[in-house]
């Protein structure tokens, strides 16, 4: 079916809460594993149903915020989510403290269990209201953000505009567009601090209610982090300052004096080709066709894949007024369908959508059927991540037919800046974890704390010129610090996995590819590093682990130097 003919119907949150709380009562009544069973099969239709409804809901009103209708009704669901996640949290607990409880994880799995333990510590009745009052302060970060107006050069515009001109060519252009994004925000700056302040405390709150050491460690449950602890991160930020920051910084400067610069501004970070960005040859149907052809070349399920997707026309890439910015792949469990959003602007970003968000969709199309495909869906974000982020290198097999004569350039520029996300990456994880263990810090304090990082992790960049930046400013528009936290590191992680599965791929890409499929089927029935494992995948949490990749991704790169 297509997207567009699909019903959305707001749901009786009453009647799903006396459906929920009759299913969690006779759980925990229950003396029979086969009924539990069928039980949970009920809660997942009741899941299903409800998970259909906010997804369509969601698509329709970022596809069009003007929507009054679908304005109304995502404000409903962004009151009503707190309540449903603790109607969840108790039927999980129903489960958890079952008498039978070690019969269930035989039949079900004890990942299936571990997932229901870290969710049964990440929410509690007490903490709605606060969860509530958090959901308000993000959304007055987001109002604010995309409320706020560029004038550049003479013409008013949005930040995503604005953004253009931080790839100009033109080393000017860009320090001038710079200097305008961080007068306007120095404008909003004690809006941003306080938000923020206001944030950190009401999640350093929560934290302590639930009986947390801190939001650090609620943060981790929050995320449903099964695969790796504090420990674990602590350990991959050593690999990265030893071994990813000094190529990236050799890297870097060596390609900033090609391109004719001499000291590393932090206005030159968007700029890696000579000559500009190299840009997808064509139009949107060319590489909506090229997408197409990729995908059956790819094998006979990927073929399926894109054209499942092209018929029930699952994309809106059309950039257009009162569209949300970015991008992103949701999926309509009811329909098993994944769904893809972005912003089609004419640069290489749009064959990513191609790649990363496709990769996305295809992951969810291989596990709809998994049976634990509503519960875990694919496994963590930095399991999802590996599945996208491997698929962009994936793709340049075929990148041609996207990149024609650029293809050599695109391929430079995608393997550098995906090397140099890592350490930035890092600095935007390592940064929550100081504010959240140090939730009295004063604004001020905080930005110093962003100013050390940066020296530490991007050594090669200097911060002088444009006051915003200079005073340690640039995580207020990393909107995930403010809307999603701890959620950046799995992006490095899977950066990792997704730079593994390159390697192999120029080694044999048959073989390399079919692991990555293998890996990307079993959605929700193994944890991350064993996933790696059986793909021959480093796990970048050992000592010394990401020395090997690092050196070799930057001959990679330097073999492609144009
Ligand atoms: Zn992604």
């Amino acid at each position: 079916m297509q997207i567009k003919d699909m019903q959305y119907k707001r749901p009786d949150i009453q009647k799903f809460k006396s459906a929920m709380d009759e299913i969690t009562e006779n759980i925990k009544q229950s003396a029979s594993v086969d009924e539990i069973l069928a039980l949970r099969e009920k809660k997942l239709n009741l899941g299903r149903e409800l998970n259909t409804a906010s997804a369509l809901c969601s698509i329709r009103y970022t596809c069009n915020t003007a929507d009054e209708f679908y304005e109304k009704e995502n404000d409903f669901w962004d009151e009503i989510s707190p309540e449903i996640q603790n109607i969840e949290l108790n039927y999980g607990a129903a489960l958890l403290n079952s008498p039978l409880r070690s019969q269930l994880e035989k039949a079900l799995s004890d990942v299936y269990f571990r997932y229901l333990e870290i969710e049964s510590k990440a929410m509690s009745e007490t903490i709605i209201p606060d969860k509530i009052e958090e959901n308000k302060l993000v959304t007055d970060y987001t109002k604010l953000m995309s409320g706020l107006e560029y004038e550049f050069r003479g013409k008013k515009m949005s930040r995503p505009e604005l953004a253009g001109f931080f790839k100009s060519e033109d080393r000017d252009t860009r320090r001038e567009a710079y200097q305008v994004l961080g007068d306007v925000l120095n404008e909003n700056k004690e809006q941003l601090d306080d938000i923020f302040d206001r944030l950190v405390k009401i999640r350093s709150d929560m934290a302590i209610k639930i009986g947390c050491k801190d939001y650090v460690e609620l943060g981790y449950y929050s995320m449903r982090r099964v695969s790796y602890d504090v420990e674990d991160i602590s350990k991959f930020r050593k690999n990265v300052l030893s071994s990813i920051t000094p190529v990236v910084s050799r890297l870097r400067t060596e390609n900033a004096k090609r391109i004719g610069i001499d000291r590393f501004m932090f206005y030159d970070d968007g700029i890696v080709v000579k000559g500009g960005d190299p840009k997808p040859v064509g139009t949107k149907e060319d590489i909506f066709n090229a997408a197409h052809d990729m995908y059956h070349a790819m094998g006979t399920e990927t073929g399926s894949f894109i054209d499942m997707m092209l018929e029930n026309d699952a994309f809106d890439v059309v950039a257009r007024k009162n569209k949300c910015g970015g991008g992103y792949c949701t999926y309509i469990p009811d329909y098993k369908q994944p769904f893809i959003f972005a912003n089609f602007n004419g640069s290489a970003d749009d064959v990513d959508v191609m790649t990363h968000e496709a990769g996305h969709a295809l992951n969810a199309y291989l596990t709809g059927n998994n049976r634990f495909a509503d519960e875990i869906g694919c496994g963590g974000m930095e399991t999802a991540e590996t599945h996208s982020m491997s698929m962009e290198f994936f793709a340049w097999k075929y990148i041609n037919n996207f990149f024609g004569e650029n293809s050599e350039k695109y391929k430079f520029m995608h393997a550098l800046q995906n090397l140099s996300f890592i350490p930035y990456g890092t600095i935007v994880d390592y940064y929550q974890h100081i504010i959240y263990s140090q939730p009295n810090l004063t604004p001020k304090e905080r930005c110093s704390v962003w100013k050390e990082l940066e020296s530490e992790y991007r050594p090669f960049i200097c911060l002088d010129g444009i006051p915003f930046i200079e005073d340690g400013r640039r995580w207020q528009y990393q909107s995930h610090i403010y809307e999603a936290p701890f959620y950046y590191i799995d992006y490095c992680l899977a950066q990792t996995a997704a730079f593994g599965f390159l390697l192999k791929s120029l080694e044999n890409y048959d073989d390399a590819f079919a692991k990555y499929m293998a890996l990307s089927k079993q959605g929700g029935e193994k944890y991350w590093p064993l996933l790696l494992n059986e793909a021959g995948i480093t796990f970048p949490f050992e000592d010394g682990a990401l020395s090997a990749l690092s050196s070799k991704v930057e001959k990679i790169i330097e073999s492609l130097v144009c």
